[in-house]
């Protein structure tokens, strides 16, 4: 038996009962083994699933059956053999082998049960096998795939930004800087502007692109650098934007719920939960929202932003994302359009998730004037020098658009309801982790 080629089945078709007492070859890594006596059962794994397999002395020869036996947790392994059902295997089905062969015993695999968080996270190049990593990560693909499914049959165009930029998008506080052959560059916090410059070809467009914020909190929902979904939509105005957003995430719940049930319950996640996800959310303006969350005890008072405690209060007994709309102009971004029917206020929107997950997407109708442009820069103590590309587009054919950031691991989080922000993406970048 050799490792390579294509001669082998997949360990997802012999559980679906579709190999049942046919002879199979599988090919890769020990994940349980017990021996006892002249038996050695392996449970093996790869990319699909782990299935049981009974290795006998007699049947496989002395050779093979002792190097079967002798192998640690994650040897390489090839294994022949016919499928039985066996209602005691993990999974319901077992390998009764024919012959076995050891590819690589390697050395002793270093994660036994019961590490520590910080003893994981050292070794996350190895945990990344793990079932449970292994799911979740199945499901980031699943979810990244469906959005943007919903966004090729919205007709919309998806578009590369540059990562490394010359100036801050929103201010500087969490700027990374780098040196750029002696001159002062950033990784980008957000793709948002240069979003905008696709919308005056493209009309409806998205990034998805990784964002770089050097936050220097630790909380369960920051990353230093995470996955962004960034839309924009010409001629779009807020109500627009927000019914895009809600009709978004409906689809991806939808989606996940009907065709990956086993692998949320594999997570822990209820599919019912993503199946209540229907349109329309419920909307409430920033002044509600303060006054809500402050008679359901939180310490906030008005024109202060809201905190993972407010988002909490203000979505713990809802079962759908939540909008809030119109923040203060003062703590909003430069580029956010002021509301004319509620002059001080945004035509923005934070979406909120249930269950404590807090904000996953921040978006607003965009400032397309250009006197409105050069008003709001110079309120908020910005160059326009640093802005003139995009200024431009206030110059030449400007027009209404609106668009949103969504928080990839933000939304994995809640979708799968994770304690943590670092499970949802493969190698978390923290303030203080950039190992392995
Ligand atoms: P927060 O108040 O939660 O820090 P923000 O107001 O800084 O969020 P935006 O600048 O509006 O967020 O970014 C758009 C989206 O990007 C957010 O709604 C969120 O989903 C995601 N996001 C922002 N910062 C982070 C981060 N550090 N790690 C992971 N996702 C983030
Ligand atoms: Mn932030």
């Amino acid at each position: 038996m050799d490792a390579l080629g294509t001669d082998f089945a997949k360990i997802g078709s012999i559980l679906s009962g579709s190999l049942t007492n046919s002879k199979v070859r599988i090919r890769g890594w020990v994940h349980r083994s017990r021996t006892s006596g002249g038996i050695c059962f392996l449970v093996v794994r790869d990319s699909t699933g782990v299935v049981q397999c009974a290795i006998k002395k007699d049947a496989v020869g002395e050779s093979s059956f002792i190097s079967a036996s002798q192998a640690y947790i994650e040897s390489t392994i090839l294994v022949e053999g016919v499928v039985k059902q066996d209602a005691r295997a993990p999974g319901g089905y077992e390998i009764s082998a024919s012959s076995v062969k050891l590819v690589a015993q390697g050395e002793p695999f270093p994660i036994a049960k019961d590490q520590s968080v910080e003893f994981l996270l050292d070794t996350r190049h190895l945990w990344l096998r793990s079932q449970r990593l292994t799911n979740i990560m199945k499901a980031r693909h699943k979810i990244i795939f469906y959005l943007r499914e919903f966004f090729e049959k919205e007709g919309f165009w998806e578009l590369a930004p540059p990562i490394i930029t010359g100036a801050a998008c929103e201010g500087g506080s969490t700027l990374f800087e780098i040196s750029y052959f002696g001159e002062k560059a950033y990784l980008t916090q957000s793709s948002q502007l240069y979003a905008e410059v696709f919308t005056t070809a493209l009309e409806n467009v998205y990034v998805l692109a990784p964002s770089f914020r050097a936050e220097p909190s630790r909380t369960v929902r920051h990353l230093c650098e995470y996955w962004h979904l960034e839309p924009e939509m010409a001629f779009y105005d807020q109500k627009m934007n927000m019914r895009l957003q809600e009709r978004m995430l409906e689809y991806v719940c939808q989606k996940m719920a009907d065709s990956h049930p086993d692998l949320l319950l594999a997570i822990g996640r209820q599919p019912e939960k993503l199946k209540a996800v229907r349109a329309p959310f419920k909307r409430m303006t920033y002044e509600e929202a303060v006054e809500i969350a402050a008679r359901s005890g939180a310490n906030i008072k008005k024109g202060q932003d809201l905190g993972a405690d407010e988002e909490a209060l203000l979505t713990k007994d809802e079962e759908k994302p939540v909008f809030v709309t119109n923040f203060p102009k003062e703590i909003k971004a430069f580029y956010m359009r002021e509301d004319p029917s509620n002059p001080g206020t945004v035509l923005n929107a934070d979406v909120l998730a249930p269950e404590a997950h807090g904000e996953i997407i921040g978006g607003s109708e965009r400032i397309w004037e250009y006197d409105e442009l050069m008003r709001r820069l110079k309120e908020n103590n910005l160059n326009p020098k640093d802005y003139e590309w995009y200024i431009d587009l206030r110059r030449y054919g400007p027009f209404p658009h609106s668009g949103f950031g969504l928080g990839i691991e933000r939304l994995v989080k809640w979708m799968l309801n994770l304690d943590h922000i670092r499970d949802a993406i493969p190698f978390p970048r923290t303030i203080n982790r950039v190992y392995p």
